[in-house]
Parts: C-alpha cells; structure tokens; sequence
C-alpha cells in the first residue's frame, strides 16, 4: 500500500486521462470513494488528501461512520450505493445526497412516503442487473422500463440516473455499461423531466475506465483507494 493519498492522486488522474480519452470532459465524472469495511480514520485520510464524496453499502456500518467523531467537522457527502431495503429506508433518507441501489417499486414507494413525511426530496438511481446474473441485485432492463411511468410519479423522490455493477470479465463489463447507457436514453424519452437524468454510477476499481468510455459519471471505488477488503 503506498498509502490513501497517493491512491488518491492516481486514480482521480486515471480517472482525468480515461475522461479525456473518451472526449468527455474529466469534471463530469465524479469519484466515489468506497469506504465500505474501512475505518473512520482511513476516511479522514482520504478527506484531508480532498476527497468529499464517499460510499457506504452497509447500513448499520455507516450510520456507526456517519457520527464517528474522527469525522466531526468535515464536510462529507455520502452516498449510500448498498442494495435498499424498504424497511431500511427510513434510516438511510435524509443522511445521503444519493441512493444508488433502489431495485424495486415497492422500495421506491417506501423511499417517496418517507420523504413527503419529512418534507423533503430524495433522489435515487435504479440498479439495474444487466449481467443476467442471477446472484445479482438489480431490475431486469424490460422491467425497468415498464416500471419508469409509476416511479415518475411518486412524489417527494427524484429519478437521476442507473446503476449496475457489471460483470467480472472486462469485455462483457464494457457491454453491459453500454447497455446501461442505451437503457437510460430509452428512459428518458418515456420522462416528464429528462433533464434529471444525468447518472449512470457504473464502474469499480477494476473496470472503471471502460466505465467512463460508456459514459459514467459516477464511479464507484473502494479497493484502488483504501487496499483489500
Ligand atoms: C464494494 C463496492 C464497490 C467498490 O468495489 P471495488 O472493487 O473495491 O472498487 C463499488 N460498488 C458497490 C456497489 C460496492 O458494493
């Protein structure tokens, strides 16, 4: 390990050239860096090299990081990128400026309840399983394009974008986040604000870069950043 800053510094650099390479702008790419497992401390280290945006996947986990004091007083926004339950809504709504693993209307719905309840806006992304894997999380493509019309209309909540975690082989892995991005340009055309669906966070610290090809604007990495889980 050379240590969390130098990490840092060459991944948000591979991240800069991968962006460049593609024609894209590197600023429409956001790093999310998965903290997951690791502690506090590893996290404050990350946020004095510069880094604000950090991803959690387990809830009691990170409500436990959320109030470490190693934190208090940085600016952090979190990202809550683990699979949702409805039941653990409640807990994670407020405390995130992004859910990334919402994969079932019923969720949804327990996501737009809680928000009108307090009077705020959620915004989420759909995780998509676009390896067919049947271990995976995810809504099938064909469903989530059925179900888009009813998640429009919940109030208090806010579509932006996808989500997938894609296959262990690259080639495939490059496929599946093209996918990804057709399925969200087929989204959008059924949407009353197209203009809100700006994310697709796909991409991890071995297949980022083919990520960022297929149009990422989220990438999510813990291992290139923090070491081994
Ligand atoms: C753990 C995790 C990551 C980070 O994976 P690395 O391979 O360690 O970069 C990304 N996304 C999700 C949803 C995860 O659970």
């Amino acid at each position: 390990m050379e240590g969390i800053a130098s990490n840092l510094r060459e991944i948000r650099q591979r991240v800069h050239d991968a962006a460049r390479a593609a024609g894209r702008d590197p600023s429409s790419v956001r790093l999310v860096a998965v903290s997951k497992t690791k502690p506090a401390g590893m996290i404050r280290e990350a946020f004095d090299a510069g880094q604000t945006l950090f991803g959690e996947s387990y809830l009691q986990e990170f409500l436990e990081k959320c109030d470490d004091a190693e934190l208090e007083g940085c600016r952090l926004e979190w990202h809550f990128i683990g699979h949702l339950q409805s039941n653990k809504v409640r807990s994670v709504i407020g405390r995130v400026s992004l859910i990334h693993g919402i994969d079932k209307v019923s969720t949804a719905e327990e996501l737009s309840k809680q928000a009108v309840k307090r009077g705020i806006n959620a915004d989420y992304l759909l995780e998509i399983n676009t390896s067919g894997e049947a271990t995976k999380y995810g809504m099938q493509p064909l469903e989530a394009k059925a179900a888009a019309e009813t998640l429009f209309r919940l109030p208090g909540i806010t579509l932006r974008g996808l989500m997938t975690i894609a296959s262990p082989d690259p080639a495939q892995a490059e496929t599946e986040f093209r996918n990804l991005r057709l399925l969200l340009d087929a989204i959008k055309t059924q949407a009353p604000h197209p203009e809100e669906l700006t994310e697709l966070s796909m991409g991890m610290s071995g297949d980022f870069e083919a990520a960022i090809r297929q149009g990422a604007t989220l990438v999510r990495v813990g291992t290139a950043i923090f070491g081994w889980r």
